[in-house]
């Protein structure tokens, strides 16, 4: 019986694994993407806080916080590399005859199967690998962890440490800002870098979608801030998820919590305006950007008709910034650790 041999050398490699070198980038970064659907956030962490801090624990994703055991955190990138070598082996095991199930092997391989071994030195493979080190520079926030101290670096805005879990809101809020701010005024250094290596047109795609991805930004630190300060008044029921992404929301939670809304730390104007910043920004998450009449309805804003695709200026990112500042700043305060 064919099959029979198959079977018992299927067996046999159960048992096995197949070594895959996963190397980190020449800083001594290693990738890593969070497991959890939802997320599947990309970071970077220093090789050895990963490898020496872990060592079988928990690990903690960033961006979202989910947690789990430190071998589930390859990229999906890595993973395919890592089927194609299984792959390989399993193919030449089984022989030719069932390559189209060696195939389809390939693309469901388990993760059991795979050891993945990590290795400092070596050619990289990155997220930013492909960007120049000028560009990397400007976008990319690194941090130290102020509990454990493991090194980590994101693109985007982070609120967990990878290696312990220590969720530092108020700085992260602090640094994801700094960093909108400095991808703004670095845009010029990117656009530079990307046209040397990939030619205008590219530079000036991937400085529209930088600038667009502050506002990105802006809102999800915001979110994250008022999530963790914000208090729910006895026997109120728990706000929905996300609520502090929709300003009006917000703020009538802050009203009920602490007696203010945004309207007494804004003025109307600047209320009005970082509305209509958030708006666009869900525009940007939902809708690719174009207008609906309910963004004309809501926001009052009348530069835009409903079909036209939204325009994000560095200067509408850099107001953004103040302004969730400002609120920021004011959530803080409104929010004391001495409350009942
Ligand atoms: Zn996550
Ligand atoms: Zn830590």
């Amino acid at each position: 019986m064919v099959f029979k041999k198959v079977m018992r050398e299927l067996e046999r490699l159960k048992r096995e694994q197949v070594a895959v070198p996963i190397r980190a980038d020449e800083r001594g970064y290693l990738d890593r993407e969070c497991p959890a659907e939802a997320c599947k956030f990309i970071f970077k962490v220093l090789i050895e806080d990963w490898t020496t801090r872990l060592k079988n624990a928990s690990a903690h994703c960033p961006r979202c916080g989910h947690t789990a055991p430190d071998d589930h955190w390859w990229t999906t990138d890595q993973l395919k590399r890592a089927r194609a070598e299984v792959g390989k082996v399993v193919r030449a095991r089984i022989g030719n005859a069932l390559q189209e199930d060696a195939r389809a092997f390939n693309t469901t391989a388990p993760r059991s199967l795979i050891s993945i071994s990590m290795n400092v030195s070596g050619r990289k493979h990155s997220t930013t690998a492909a960007l120049p080190v000028e560009a990397v520079n400007v976008l990319e926030q690194t941090l130290v962890c102020e509990k454990c101290g493991a090194g980590f670096a994101v693109l985007g805005s982070a609120f967990f440490c990878p290696c312990c879990g220590h969720n530092s809101v108020e700085r992260m809020f602090d640094g994801a800002l700094a960093k909108v701010r400095a991808k703004i005024d670095g845009l010029e250094v990117v656009r530079g870098a990307l046209a040397a290596t990939l030619g205008a047109d590219e530079a000036d795609t991937f400085c529209a979608s930088t600038v667009e991805n502050g506002l990105q930004d802006c809102v999800v630190a915001f979110q994250h801030l008022a999530e963790r300060l914000y208090v729910s008044p006895a026997g109120a029921k728990p706000p929905r998820r996300n609520v502090f992404q929709s300003l009006d929301e917000g703020s009538e939670l802050w009203r009920s919590a602490v007696g203010k809304g945004y309207d007494d730390w804004l003025s109307a104007k600047e209320y009005r305006r970082l509305d209509v910043l958030f708006q666009r920004r869900h525009l940007l998450a939902h809708r690719e950007g174009l207008v609906d009449d309910k963004y004309v309805k809501n926001s009052g804003d009348v530069t835009y008709r409903p079909g036209q695709r939204i325009v994000v200026l560095p200067a509408d990112v850099t107001e953004m910034v103040g302004l969730v500042e400002k609120l920021g700043t004011a959530i803080r305060a409104a929010s004391t650790p001495t409350k009942p």
